[in-house]
């Protein structure tokens, strides 16, 4: 145990794969980027796997060399390299990488000469959320140029792939025209000759929310991890949120009303009550807009943080309650307890739960139960 920690439910990222593998009825790609989503990357993997995860994904070769370094040897992608790194190293640990452009193609065409290794290549075209992958007036040069490296045994085009700008509303018109142009970059490399293994295009709200997009799999991160990829839908569905940030109450001292709390006197005792100091703070990731917003639990009571989040620490209202330094604060974890959870934290913030979940960490430990 330590001052403040990170505790992660490595049972409940299998159960979460497993349920979404029934639910969804198709294989599901656990998508385990920066370090899975704040639950350690290759813990959160090797659970995932367990859990019946067929593909991993992941943003950089960095992540991606890191599980096979840790002895993963499934089916696993990566979506994000830049012009300076070499995927010679994914080439050969059977990595599929994705490309975007025809150059990227020609350079995974060198490493296959180069190594006599054929790359697996997986497609990506850009159906209109304008990051990576081919625009759709790109996308007829780019298969062509796949199916002709194919062809010499320079790859092997393994998957096609998309994704979604919106899919947590599931009623935005974006999805339908996203899903439109994919079946068409579909029809048009399968009229090109390619066969990939996969197509996909849903990640967790779509692999939920919209069944037509589930194709050969779904890629779920922030279901992974039990967390809700729409507002409500999760706690029906049974997933079960893996994380649990903990800190141990470092003062509590009692104050007179008037008195001033944290930098810059953002809030004011309108009456006599007693504080709590929590050892956690920015450089731990916990945002500063939480300040006056969010809420942890002591003692079992919700209890109120007061004034501006600092570096290393921030306030807490105990109101008039003396629990002992030591006593365990929760700042968040699955709710089963009373205390808050990361979509509650995501809501103080002004934020979404990814980037709760992914930011914290600093002087924090990770401990796995
Ligand atoms: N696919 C890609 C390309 C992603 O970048 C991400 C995460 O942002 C995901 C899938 C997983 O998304 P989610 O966490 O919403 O399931």
């Amino acid at each position: 145990m330590s001052r403040a920690e990170i505790v992660v439910d490595v049972a409940a990222i299998r159960h979460n794969v497993g349920l979404l593998r029934r639910h969804v009825g198709v294989p599901v790609m656990a998508v385990v980027k920066a370090d899975g989503y704040g639950h350690g990357l290759v813990e959160a993997a090797r659970a995932a796997r367990e859990g019946g995860a067929e593909w991993l994904g992941v943003a950089s070769l960095d992540e991606a060399l890191a599980l096979r370094e840790a002895g993963d040897t499934g089916r696993l992608l990566c979506w994000l390299l830049v012009p300076a790194e070499d995927p010679t190293p994914a080439v050969r640990h059977g990595i599929d990488v994705t490309a975007y452009t025809l150059a990227d193609l020609d350079r995974l065409a060198d490493v296959a000469r180069a190594i006599d290794v054929r790359p697996r290549v997986q497609l990506k075209i850009d159906t209109g959320l304008s990051r990576g992958g081919a625009t759709p007036a790109q996308w007829p040069a780019l298969v062509e140029r796949a199916r002709g490296l194919e062809l010499a045994g320079l790859a092997r085009i393994s998957g096609i792939w998309s994704h979604f700008s919106s899919s947590e509303e599931p009623d935005d018109p974006a999805n339908e025209a996203q899903e439109k142009v994919f079946r068409e970059a579909l029809d048009l490399a399968a009229e090109a000759g390619l066969r990939p293994e996969v197509r996909h295009l849903a990640n967790s709200a779509a692999a939920l929310l919209r069944p037509s997009s589930r194709f050969d799999l779904v890629r779920c991160g922030l279901a992974t991890y039990g967390l809700d990829p729409a507002p409500g839908l999760s706690p029906d569905l049974g997933l079960v949120p893996a994380m649990t940030v903990r800190a141990d109450l470092a003062l509590v001292k009692d104050v007179e009303a008037g008195a001033q709390v944290s930098y810059n006197h953002t809030w004011t005792a309108d009456r006599p009550t007693t504080l709590g100091l929590v050892p956690v703070g920015y450089a731990e990731g916990i945002l500063r807009h939480a300040g006056n917003r969010a809420e942890v639990l002591v003692g079992g009571e919700r209890r109120p943080v007061r004034g501006r989040i600092c570096m290393d620490q921030f306030v807490v209202d105990l109101g008039g309650d003396h629990p002992a330094p030591g006593d365990e604060v929760l700042l968040w974890g699955p709710g089963t307890h009373g205390e808050p959870t990361a979509d509650d934290w995501a809501v103080a913030s002004e934020t979404i739960s990814y980037e709760i979940v992914t930011r914290i960490g600093g002087r924090m430990t990770r401990r796995y139960v």
